[in-house]
């Protein structure tokens, strides 16, 4: 089986799994969205994805982002394009020229140079804010308890819509528990979407609530390097 055979079965393989997911806890399938996280894979591997009709990506990085996906973009008109990595506040106004939705809006001073450039650049990607679960200090995201006042100060001070939240739970704990803290978050700030899952845990993130599932591995195979 070659390349092409197998990432469109493993997508077709994720994508009944989603379904199911929804069965489950009464949901509808296309609620969710497939999120391909395409970060360290090879060109011959997100051509494959393409070719079986995939257009949802997710980057980690804006200038891999940009190596990835700059020049593919007039090819690809319904492409959307979700970074899903730290963003440095220098690298705001690439992230805002390529990005359709920034996940990880996690402090004022990206919120001030977001606005920057959204200004300068007339686009508008839609923002998630990520939230850091677990408090762990070495990982990005605005703490629970900080998170109502930081979405206040986006929309009063920053004049900045936020659509959703995104989570990334620490690896030694239960996912479930994280995807519901950010669910109770959500429901409380009257967010919708909630960007939560990744291969390993995609369908207990849909069953507590997910709109977006981040899968590299399952649906490309080991990233390089
Ligand atoms: C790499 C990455 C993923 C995908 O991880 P897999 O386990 O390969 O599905 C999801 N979310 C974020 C934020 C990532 O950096």
């Amino acid at each position: 089986m070659n390349i092409s055979q197998q990432i469109s079965e493993a997508r077709e393989l994720i994508l009944a799994r989603i379904a199911h997911a929804t069965q489950v806890c009464d949901r509808q399938a296309d609620d969710i969205k497939l999120v391909a996280v395409s970060k360290r894979q090879s060109d011959d591997r997100i051509l494959a994805a393409l070719s079986a009709g995939h257009r949802v990506f997710g980057e980690n990085r804006v200038q891999e982002a940009q190596a990835h996906w700059a020049a593919r973009r007039a090819e690809y008109p319904d492409l959307e394009l979700r970074l899903i990595g730290p963003l440095q506040s220098n690298k705001a106004a690439d992230a805002v020229a390529l990005f359709d939705v920034i996940e990880t809006l996690d402090r004022e001073s990206l919120a001030s140079a977001l606005r920057k450039a959204i200004d300068t650049q007339n686009r508008t990607p839609r923002l998630f804010v990520q939230v850091n679960t677990g408090e762990e200090d070495q990982k990005s995201g605005v703490n629970p308890n900080d998170l109502p006042d930081f979405l206040a100060r986006m929309s009063s001070t920053h004049g900045l819509k936020v659509e959703g939240l995104m989570c990334i739970p620490p690896v030694e704990e239960a996912a479930s528990l994280h995807f519901a803290l950010l669910a109770c978050l959500a429901a409380n700030a009257g967010l919708t979407k909630l960007s939560m899952g990744m291969s390993a845990d995609f369908e207990t993130a849909i069953r507590m609530g997910a709109t977006s599932v981040r899968v590299g591995s399952a649906l490309f195979g080991a990233r390089e390097g």
